[in-house]
């Protein structure tokens, strides 16, 4: 199969011609959500990037199994092997069974998802249930002598597998440099290396997730269930691991290292990394106190938000860059996106009736092979929505009479910009709140009854609230001599 596709590989850091294992069958494993808190931008820009990446191979003939897990165990605070598992704290912190919150962040980030018009993968694997498969990896890593068993833990051996095959090949660091840089061990630390990392942790009599295992009762650690559920439903090697920036050291080095030590292979043949958010030129986090959710970006409630934003005029905001690029979010970029967003969807109105005339004064077909030329360069977004506005100003052009475009051309424009702004981009109209609809009307009129009974009360929290209310919805209030009216922006 002759796909013409170039793909960024973070492990060779070149463009490669894209030739998967067995074509016309694509493996896709992207590192999902740990489920114990809303999904927020830092979420949006893999699922939308990987998204992007997964309708473009179908669009190309592929078969593409994307896989793309849910983790709801091991994963620690801070990303280490010591510390708390985050979704246990959340549990005990809401007393909640651990399972009672996954579910629940799980179905909000599902949510979440169809909103961005993310689409579902494959397969979506949760690492709970995978124990089996993932004790089954560390006894053939023991066996092969990359591991090491301490107190009902068990440890990956670094420098082990560093004599063999070399640790740190993804993320070009050096097990010297790593060396010098990581803390030194504490006494009561029971790895031989400070740069070793844990397969299976023995479980403190207060851990809740727990299962019982050839070392005794405990649980996985957070980079071996990849390895596993990778494995299981894509086999030893596949074509494409995805993930963020952040995650390719340790936890993609790790997986690496980990698959080499058991099955002698390399997992993966191309490595694929989207670059990360910023926000206002800073790093996205809890303690800047500028982390925003999806959830307050769609409904315009944080302080760092001078409004709504609607999941498209998000998704359109991510795909505008490179997903190897970085990304700077303001309200101004966002807003700026948003007008952007709305001349395309527009113009994808106007095209279904434009005028046709004897000759073409724009190039149709060039501007066809312009976008495949811009996707299939380790898919260029950007670059194919600037020829996308290229096409919005031929459609303008023909309907203001300015250029003129034959019967068959017009044909071949309507099916090209229909597939990449709608199926390949993934953008849609945004559904639009009719006043014609039954139920949003009656609704409508119940919320004005009750703002009117809460102002002939004074009572002005309650009618300020619903207003506000109203108003991150994008629904206007308006106040006339026949009562109220409401409009959508
Ligand atoms: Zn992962």
């Amino acid at each position: 199969m002759d796909s013409n596709i170039f793909v960024y590989n973070t492990l060779s850091r070149t463009k490669e011609a894209f030739e998967p294992i067995h074509p016309p069958h694509v493996g896709m494993y992207v590192c999902g959500p740990t489920v114990y808190g809303d999904a927020h931008l830092g979420h949006a820009r893999p699922a939308i990037t990987f998204d992007l990446i997964f309708r473009y191979l179908q669009h190309k003939g592929y078969k593409v199994r994307y896989v793309r897990n849910i983790t709801d165990v091991g994963h620690l605070e801070n990303d280490a092997d010591e510390g708390e598992d985050k979704i246990a704290k959340k549990a005990r912190l809401e007393q909640l069974e651990p399972m009672e919150v996954v579910q629940y962040y799980t179905n909000r980030y599902h949510r979440d998802m169809d909103l961005l018009n993310v689409l579902p993968p494959s397969i979506e694997p949760h690492a709970s249930g995978h124990i089996i498969e993932q004790i089954d990896i560390i006894e053939r890593i023991l066996e092969n002598g990359y591991g090491y068993v301490v107190n009902g833990s068990v440890y990956f051996d670094v420098e082990k597998y560093n004599q063999k095959y070399p640790y740190g090949i993804l993320s070009g660091r050096k097990i010297e440099e790593l060396l010098s840089t990581t803390r030194e061990l504490d006494k009561q630390d029971e790895k031989r290396n400070s740069i070793d990392f844990a397969l299976w942790k023995k479980a403190a009599p207060e851990h809740i997730m727990r299962w019982a295992s050839p070392w005794g009762v405990g649980f996985p650690a957070w980079h071996l269930e990849c390895t596993a559920m990778g494995k299981k439903y894509l086999g030893e090697q596949f074509d494409i691991h995805g993930g963020g920036l952040d995650l390719m050291f340790p936890h993609h080095e790790c997986e690496i290292a980990q698959s080499q030590a058991f099955s002698g292979v390399a997992p993966v043949r191309y490595w694929m990394h989207n670059n990360l958010i910023t926000i206002d030129g800073q790093k996205m986090g809890k303690s800047y106190g500028n982390f925003i959710t999806l959830e307050q970006l769609f409904s315009g409630e944080h302080s760092k938000l001078e409004k709504a934003y609607t999941p498209m005029n998000i998704r359109f905001f991510i795909l505008q860059a490179h997903y190897r690029s970085p990304l700077d979010f303001s309200n101004a970029a966002l807003q700026a996106a948003e007008k952007g967003l709305k001349k395309l969807l527009e113009a994808g109105n106007t095209l279904q009736k434009l005028p046709i005339g004897n000759t073409s004064t724009s190039d149709i077909k060039a501007l066809k092979t312009n976008l495949y030329e811009a996707m299939d360069d380790d898919f260029n977004s950007p670059i194919a929505i600037s020829h996308l506005f290229e096409a919005v100003r031929i459609i303008n052009s023909v309907n203001d009479n300015k250029e003129t475009i034959t019967a068959d051309d017009l044909e071949l424009l309507k099916n090209t910009y229909n597939e990449f702004v709608y199926n390949i981009l993934g953008l849609k109209p945004e559904t639009e709140v009719g006043q014609d609809s039954y139920l949003v009307g009656g609704l409508m009129e119940l919320i004005i009854d009750i703002r009117k009974e809460a102002r002939n009360k004074k009572d002005w929290a309650t009618s300020d609230l619903i207003r506000d209310k109203l108003s991150a919805l994008r629904v206007q209030l308006k106040d006339g001599k026949d009562g109220t009216n409401w409009s959508t922006e």
